[in-house]
């Protein structure tokens, strides 16, 4: 394992685009998006096919953070699942599965269209059994699944090992629907490019330091200049916040990733999965795993670290610690693969909130608006976010912003020693409740009360 990259894989490929130059001068725009991952490069595109002009920074590179880092599952839930938004939105869970449906369809088609080439897979996804007590959860979320219009198929141990081949698996869920995976990275550099088309200006290594109202408009300052926009939108995700509302909502939580060096067709041979699905356990602490084009297996998951203080430091990108027990874990699900090696492993930050979806909101008097709190499922959902985020700062009054889920924020999280403290009591009342067959302890129980949660 040492000799593993630790850069993502997604970013250690051909075809990543030369680096734009930082921006410098002052330069004035309709809209300035400030983050240039999936939020922000979607906000661009939009923005700009609508005709605004719109300057987009990020400070570092294009897909730095989590976008360039994640596992690609392109899911078209709103909500970070269906159990979460039954259990926050019930009465309003049909109409985002709808726009959740519609969301997908317009990622692809806005895919097909500027012709971005990112490995777009409509797999669909294969939940795992792999203790008896998960096999009611797994026909639960069948019959949910059907309640909204999708297609659910439960395999018993012989049928879902005969389309992936673990001794670990009693049972699966096969949704051919609702997810597409992708190469998250190449998805990013295609969006920029489909929105400098339309006109927007894309500067890279360009941090925005600080934001204030200036007569009607905002004034963004960065180390070598300044841009003057009407309107403001911020997707920095996980990273400080230049506002300081989204401290109170959003904190960064850590996940970890392994990818394999390409398997022989021997190896494939050995596991099946030739239908490529997007993987993944029941368990609190799960694992999530995925082929990529060259035939390596993406694993990642379990661990999601939460460090006193929240900062959002290159030193906690790598953790050998979870990186050990996500190589242990890969092993005991594929042992036919033997001592296959891992190319790279590297970790990203999560902008976690407490109701694990999308949240919005206003500053500077309107004239900014905020699309933060993706909470690890956020591939998809961005361009929703990205979407609503545009209609809040142009006054609209839309389906979307009509939405219980737009209008309200979640809780926010208490401030430190008490944030660190009451995560650490959950993250740690989760593995218990795996180890108990799921059965969730009084602590977790007062939080599923109060709507407060932690997830990754
Ligand atoms: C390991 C991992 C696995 C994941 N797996 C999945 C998955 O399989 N499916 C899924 O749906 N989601 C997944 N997610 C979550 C998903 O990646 C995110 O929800 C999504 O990428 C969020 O995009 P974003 O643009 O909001 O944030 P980011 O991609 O984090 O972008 C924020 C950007 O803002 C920039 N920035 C911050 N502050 C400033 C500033 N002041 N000035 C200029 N630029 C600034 C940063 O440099 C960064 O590039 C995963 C996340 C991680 C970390």
């Amino acid at each position: 394992m040492s000799e593993a990259a630790t850069v993502p894989y997604w970013l250690d490929r051909a075809g990543a685009p030369a680096r734009r130059p930082p921006l410098a001068g002052t330069v004035d725009a309709d809209l300035l998006v400030v983050g240039g991952g999936l939020t922000g490069l979607w906000t661009a595109l939009q923005a700009a096919e609508e005709g605004k002009s719109v300057v987009l920074l990020e400070g570092e590179r294009l897909a730095f953070g989590a976008s360039g880092r994640n596992g690609g599952f392109c899911d078209a839930s709103l909500t970070h699942g269906l159990g979460n938004g039954l259990q926050r939105w019930p009465g309003e869970l049909e109409r985002l599965e709808r726009l959740g449906r519609e969301n997908l369809e317009a990622i692809e088609a806005t895919i097909r269209a500027h012709g971005i080439d990112c490995g777009w897979e409509p797999t669909g996804t294969i939940a795992v059994a792999t203790a008896e007590h998960q096999l009611p959860w797994l026909e639960e979320e069948a019959e949910a699944m059907r309640r909204f219009g999708w297609e659910a198929e439960l395999l018993d141990r012989e049928g879902v090992r005969a389309r992936v081949n673990s001794p670990t698996y009693i049972g699966g869920l096969r949704s051919p629907g609702g997810c597409a995976l992708v190469d998250p990275a190449r998805l990013c550099w295609g969006l920029a490019t489909a929105a400098e088309s339309a006109g927007a200006v894309i500067h890279e290594s360009t941090t925005v330091s600080s934001l204030a109202a200036e007569g009607e408009g905002v004034r963004a300052i960065c180390p070598g200049g300044a841009v003057r926009a009407r309107r403001v939108l911020l997707a920095t995700a996980a990273f400080p916040p230049l506002v300081r509302a989204i401290r109170r909502y959003v904190v960064p939580v850590y996940d970890y990733v392994l990818v394999t060096e390409p398997l022989t067709e021997a190896q494939r041979d050995a596991i099946g999965w030739r239908g490529r699905e997007g993987l993944s356990d029941v368990t609190n602490q799960f694992h999530y795993y995925r082929q990529t084009d060259d035939h390596r297996i993406l694993w990642g998951g379990y661990d999601a670290v939460y460090d006193f203080g929240g900062r959002v430091t290159p030193e906690r990108d790598g953790r050998p610690a979870t990186f050990s027990l996500l190589e242990e874990h890969f092993h005991a699900t594929f042992p036919q693969l033997g001592a296959i090696g891992f190319s790279h492993r590297w970790g990203g930050a999560i902008d976690t909130c407490s109701r694990f979806s999308a949240l919005w909101g206003r500053a500077l008097g309107g004239r900014a608006v905020y699309v933060v709190g993706f909470t690890g499922l956020g591939v998809g959902a961005s361009r929703f976010g990205a979407r609503v985020g545009l209609d809040l700062l142009d006054g609209l009054d839309t389906e979307r912003t009509r939405l219980e889920m737009v209008r309200k924020r979640p809780n926010p999280f208490p401030p430190e020693p008490v944030r660190w403290a009451g995560i650490t009591l959950t993250r740690r009342a989760l593995a218990r409740a795996d180890r108990r067959e799921g059965r969730r302890g009084p602590w977790l129980r007062t939080l599923d009360r109060l709507g407060l949660g932690f997830d990754s």
